[in-house]
């Protein structure tokens, strides 16, 4: 089969397309005709060797990378019983998508309902069971709360704000350009703040009445940790889930002591995804949640596989504004 490979950990030029054999089927696993690849940033941490020393995301090179995919079922393995060929699955957290064919554990795949377009169904499973847990498990919000979600134009970052204002919190986001700050309040955001423009942390404290925010959601890293946590309210929390511009400095204990006792924590999505029944509950809520029209779906552009070190140059260049995809069929 054709499949995007990484040989050697570096930038998008690193993704070529090879001849690779199909992989074979394990018991408790299926093997996926796929339709679409989602692209996701993991995909640029794992081919340019910043989880090199992960246990949860592993990178044993040569690989090929894709941690997102749906499409139809052409094989099950032993002990399988609750999916069979010909069930249209989405799925994600199981690496091998940028390629015609994967094999997938079945606890991780997902029956896309009939009627939904199978790229939205591809673009919720990775994107969207991240904004899900971020705002639902990691820090639940509730009526009432004020969070601040960064790169709110991004491909979590909009559905984290319309999963956000579901739950009745006030959202401050943070965007590159004007262009993006009008798609962060199409997706429902009260305030846009250009974060390459001003310093976010001093628009927070005004737009907050100098209280500050509940809880940042932080995908950015090394450019807005630090304020990140002096934006928050006493107790507040942080939640650093992505390094988009770079592994943040280490933060000193006693930083967040005196930014009001506050908490930080960083989360692998791969925690808060640990059996069928969770990754099925989050797929379920954000499934309906578009059925009815309460959560929208932006797909940015779709790519030939061919295309994947394009599709990366794109996400890694802020081009993007939603969800990118690669065409593997
Ligand atoms: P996005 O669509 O959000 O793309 C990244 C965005 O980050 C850019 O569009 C840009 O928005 C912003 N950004 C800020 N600084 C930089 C920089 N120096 N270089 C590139 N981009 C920058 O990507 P995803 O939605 O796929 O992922 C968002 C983040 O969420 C990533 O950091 C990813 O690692 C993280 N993530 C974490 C998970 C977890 O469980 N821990 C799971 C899934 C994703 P702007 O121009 O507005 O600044």
């Amino acid at each position: 089969m054709k499949a995007i490979q990484v040989e050697k950990f570096g930038g998008p030029e690193q993704l070529k397309l090879a001849d690779v054999p199909t992989p074979r089927l394990g018991r408790g696993e299926v093997l996926v005709r796929l339709a679409y690849a989602g692209v996701n940033y993991i995909d640029v941490y794992m081919r340019n060797g910043s989880y090199a020393r992960s246990h949860t995301y592993q990178t044993p090179l040569p690989m090929t990378i894709g941690m997102e995919g749906a499409g139809r079922i052409v094989e099950v393995g032993a002990g399988v019983s609750d999916l069979a060929v010909d069930d249209t699955v989405a799925y994600c957290l199981s690496r091998g998508s940028y390629a015609e064919f994967a094999v997938v554990p079945a606890w991780k795949a997902v029956r896309v309902p009939s009627g939904m377009d199978l790229a939205v169904a591809t673009a919720l499973m990775l994107q969207g069971s991240t904004a899900h847990y971020l705002s639902r498990s990691a820090f639940p919000l509730k009526r009432g709360d004020t969070c601040l979600v960064h790169a709110g134009a991004g491909g979590v970052g909009q559905l984290l704000i319309q999963l956000a204002k579901r739950a009745g919190a006030t959202v401050l986001a943070t965007v590159g350009s004007e262009e993006k700050a009008r798609i962060a309040r199409a997706c429902g955001a009260d305030h846009a703040i250009l974060y390459r423009q001003s310093d976010f942390g001093v628009d927070v404290r005004r737009l907050t009445s100098d209280c500050g925010v509940d809880v940042v959601y932080d995908s950015v890293g090394r450019d807005t940790l630090p304020r990140s946590i002096r934006a928050l309210k006493r107790r507040g929390f942080c939640i650093s889930f992505g390094a988009s511009s770079g592994q943040p400095e280490p933060v000193p204990l006693l930083d967040l002591a005196e930014a009001g006792s506050v908490f930080l924590t960083r989360p692998h999505l791969a925690d808060y995804m640990t059996s069928a029944d969770e990754i099925r509950a989050r797929a379920a809520d954000l499934f309906s949640a578009v059925a009815e029209g309460a959560l929208r779906v932006t797909i940015d552009k779709v790519f030939p596989l061919v295309e994947a070190a394009e599709a990366h140059a794109a996400i890694e260049g802020r081009a993007t504004r939603g969800k990118l995809l690669l065409k593997t069929d």
